[in-house]
């Protein structure tokens, strides 16, 4: 998997509705993209893969035939979803550039397998979504199937991830993910898709910043003339000017010092301790809502907050659970100490708070 993406000091910027909607709707958006200079690629989605049945499940071959107007009128490379063979089959006869593999697919090995025959002995890229759960291997297995097609330009999308807690994304981005793929494959070229990670247009900026810092070579983000009313993923597109607002906000780094391999290092890991501490903040403010909840019911119950044998317990088990993980022992009493102290004010909260209501 080697680096084919062209370094001019600028992402790779792939952009456009989530669906194609109308011939017109796919023009309109093109011409926008097309005039900024700064879209390299327009995207649509044919066949939408949806959650729930009774959605809107994309035009098909008649959209098809749409993409391959945007090409003609604008000279833009166009770029759609593939989820079995015959979807790749029509792709290419209507003269796509750019093939991508979506979340939902990416996590069926047949699937991909059947995709990857109907490529063998063609050249063009294709880009392979993570799979919707956090799973390394089916990333890096559909990756594999791709490149033993026969097909050189191979590119990962970093889409981010289903996940259970509840956090700020649609999908979790997980940052360590794409860094581990990039770590396994340092050549492989990873494009950040901000809008399905995100969810909601206020996140895009910021998520897009990551990714340009993480030193992605590219961004997938969904654009759309009339967002509000659009057939699919209404809340998270952005018209094509807020897009080109939006990117020149970006700060690309450029590595141009003679220790730009160390600095890109630093930076990753600097941005993998923000990721962790993230989810370290996360889990505390998961953890606090429990503590919440033990509160409400110690108090229903008429059950003291402070419990001897369950601190001691506590204590016990963390201690030897970070001793295993070479973590300082006096660090973590400390730190336990400083959450146990938190959680009793949490609770004696809960507790009066709930005297108050009764009141
Ligand atoms: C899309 O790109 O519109 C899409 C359906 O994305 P994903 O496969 O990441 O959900
Ligand atoms: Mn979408």
């Amino acid at each position: 998997m080697k680096s084919w993406i062209p370094r001019n000091g600028k992402p790779y910027i792939i952009s456009g509705p989530c669906s194609a909607e109308s011939e017109e709707q796919m023009l309109t958006i093109a011409r926008e993209l097309q005039n900024s200079g700064v879209v390299q690629a327009f995207r649509a989605g044919v066949w939408k893969p949806r959650t729930r049945p009774n959605a809107f499940e994309g035009h098909g071959a008649l959209a098809l035939e749409w993409m391959a107007t945007v090409k003609r009128e604008t000279g833009m490379q166009t770029a759609t979803e593939v989820a079995n063979g015959q979807h790749v089959e029509a792709a290419l006869k209507a003269g796509v550039d750019v093939l991508w593999i979506g979340a939902r697919t990416t996590v069926n090995p047949f699937s991909v397998q059947e995709i990857a025959d109907a490529l063998q002995g063609v050249k063009m890229p294709v880009m392979v979504k993570n799979p919707i759960n956090p799973d390394l291997q089916l990333w890096v297995g559909a990756l594999e199937r791709i490149s033993r097609a026969g097909i050189e330009q191979i590119a990962a999308i970093h889409r981010g991830f289903s996940w259970f807690e509840k956090t700020p994304f649609r999908n979790d981005p997980k940052w360590e993910f794409p860094i581990e793929l990039k770590r396994l494959f340092p050549e492989l070229e990873i494009i950040c898709d901000p809008s399905h990670i995100a969810g909601t247009r206020d996140l895009l900026q910021m998520i897009s910043q990551k990714a340009l810092d993480l030193n992605f070579s590219g961004l997938m983000i969904e654009s759309h003339h009339d967002p509000e009313n659009a057939l699919s993923d209404a809340r998270q597109q952005i018209t094509p000017k807020v897009l080109i607002g939006m990117l020149n906000t970006l700060q690309v780094r450029s590595a141009t010092s003679d220790d730009a391999f160390f600095l890109n290092r630093l930076e990753q890991l600097r941005n993998s301790i923000d990721q962790i501490d993230e989810e370290l903040m996360q889990k505390l403010a998961a953890r606090m809502a429990l503590v919440d909840e033990i509160g409400d019911y110690k108090r229903e119950n008429n059950v003291t907050i402070y419990q001897v044998e369950r601190w001691r317990e506590i204590l016990r088990t963390r201690l030897e659970w970070s001793q295993s993980l070479g973590l300082d022992e006096a660090f973590i009493r400390e730190l336990l100490q400083s959450i146990h102290k938190a959680s009793i004010v949490r609770q004696t909260k809960v507790m009066n708070q709930a005297d108050t209501r009764k009141d």
